[in-house]
């Protein structure tokens, strides 16, 4: 057997500038290039009909697509990393493992595990930045700890960017350098355990408009391209984030400035694993949230009475995406009106979000409810009504999602405002003693 060089595909899904496969593709061993659906992850997901699979399954069979058109294929496996990893080691002669980063706990220590396993076999795993522009510790502050806090780290990395050029990585040269194979089956939807959602994907569209308007587009969720939508995308890397970065460079501060966003919390992630179950500013760990079933299945269900959160409730369980302003609002609400753990909040948008992604999700919840890095101050509680005449003056978001609005068949609000803020006053009062 010769020996040969695997590149493993995680959150990088596209063939073009993708470090890890152009740091494959040239190294001197031809590259067999597999993909696996991870039983560890796909048997914890809560529900058989999920979007975000069947995506990953459709750009899965499109890469397997084009690498057959070269006389190679993708490799797919239905299986744990291990698993699969060792029936790749019967049939292959490998040498080396190549993959880009993951920054997430679970992912970190599966590919310790991975990595141990292949070193045992004299195999040696291979790991690039990838997902991000600055990664673990590049962007530390002047007692050389982690930032905290969003706008200092966001200096940082900018001035950091200024002073290095981002460079591509141009994997779609080398494909010559994949192992040539017979053409192997494409696992269905259905052999995975999974079923076809009614949910479509936004498209990987031209975005230069939306990038040059966003400071003025982004807060309104009734405008159709107000944002790129291109979560997903980043999620699980049918983008280059460097592409875009070098796009909004010249076009968009406010749109860069998200990007950012994203960096910063999951660094915050990477070096405070512990956001996923605690408050990141632990004095809040005290606090004594609610535990209505009733009301969380209310704000789930977007039939609180209060149009913008059931707007945006309902738009997320039909579509999957939620405006970002509207994310913001619900947050508020579930956290600060109905006094309910973030958590909840937190893993029920894990659920339902086409672009979920831990540090996001965590960081913007944590946020949200004022326990975490840059917190929102517990006592700025957003008002459902004033953002709903800020940001859809004319009703429009609302009506789309929530038909009945304006009828007599439109709910009452679950709670008053008023009382609902003085109380959630109160629960954060106990930080004083
Ligand atoms: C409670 C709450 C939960 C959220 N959960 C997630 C999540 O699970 N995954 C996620 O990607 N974003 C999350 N966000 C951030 C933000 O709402 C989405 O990134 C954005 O709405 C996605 O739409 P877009 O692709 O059109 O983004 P755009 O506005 O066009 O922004 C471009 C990209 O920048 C990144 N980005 C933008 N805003 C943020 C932000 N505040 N934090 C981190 N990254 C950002 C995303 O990758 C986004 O796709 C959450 C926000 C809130 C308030």
């Amino acid at each position: 057997m010769n020996e040969i060089a695997v590149f493993w595909f995680r959150r990088d899904l596209r063939l073009t500038d993708n470090t890890g496969l152009y740091h494959a593709l040239k190294n001197e061993l031809r590259v067999l290039p597999i993909f696996i659906f991870d039983t560890d992850i796909l048997e914890k997901l809560e529900s058989k009909i999920d979007a975000r699979v069947e995506f990953i399954h459709a750009t899965v069979d499109s890469i397997k697509k084009t690498l057959q058109a070269l006389g190679s294929d993708l490799h797919v496996y239905h299986n744990t990393p291990l698993d699969a990893f060792k029936q790749i080691l019967k049939q292959y002669d490998i040498k080396a493992v190549y993959t880009n980063t993951d920054y997430e706990p679970a992912a970190i220590k599966r590919d310790a595990a991975i990595e141990s396993f292949l070193a045992e076999h004299g195999i040696t795993f291979k790991t690039f930045k990838d997902q991000v522009i600055f990664e673990k510790d590049e962007i530390l502050n002047e007692t050389g700890k982690p930032y905290r806090v969003y706008t200092p780290y966001k200096n940082k990395w900018l001035s950091k960017l200024a002073s290095a050029p981002i460079l591509p990585f141009p994997s779609e040269t080398l494909q010559s350098n994949f192992i040539r194979t017979a053409p192997t089956a494409m696992p269905a939807l259905s052999t995975l355990g999974f079923q076809k959602t009614n949910i479509s994907i936004p498209p990987l569209q031209v975005i230069r408009k939306t990038i040059t308007e966003y400071d003025k587009t982004r807060d309104f969720p009734y405008l159709e391209n107000g944002t790129s939508l291109l979560g997903i995308h980043f999620r699980f890397g049918t983008i280059s984030v460097r592409e875009k970065v070098v796009k909004a460079l010249p076009l968009n501060a406010v749109w860069l400035s998200e990007l950012v966003w994203r960096e910063f919390f999951m660094q915050i992630l990477y070096h405070f694993p512990s956001v996923l179950t605690e408050s990141f500013q632990s004095k809040f760990n005290v606090l004594q949230w609610r535990t209505s079933e009733d009301d969380f299945q209310k704000w789930c269900d977007g039939q609180t009475g209060y149009p913008l959160v059931d707007a945006g409730m309902r738009e997320l369980n039909q579509t999957g995406h939620m405006h970002n302003r509207v994310r913001m609002v619900v947050a508020s609400f579930l956290t600060k009106h109905l006094f309910i753990d973030w958590r909840w909040g937190e893993a029920y948008f894990a659920q339902k979000l086409l672009d979920y992604d831990a540090s996001a999700n965590n960081g913007n919840w944590q946020w949200a409810a004022g326990t975490g890095a840059d917190a929102q101050p517990y006592f700025r509680i957003f008002n459902p009504t004033a953002q709903q005449q800020k940001f859809d003056p004319e009703f429009i978001y609302i009506k789309k999602w929530v038909p009945e609005f304006g009828t007599s068949s439109y709910i009452q609000p679950i709670i008053e405002h008023k009382a609902a803020v003085e109380r959630a006053k109160k629960m954060f009062l106990v930080l004083k003693n």
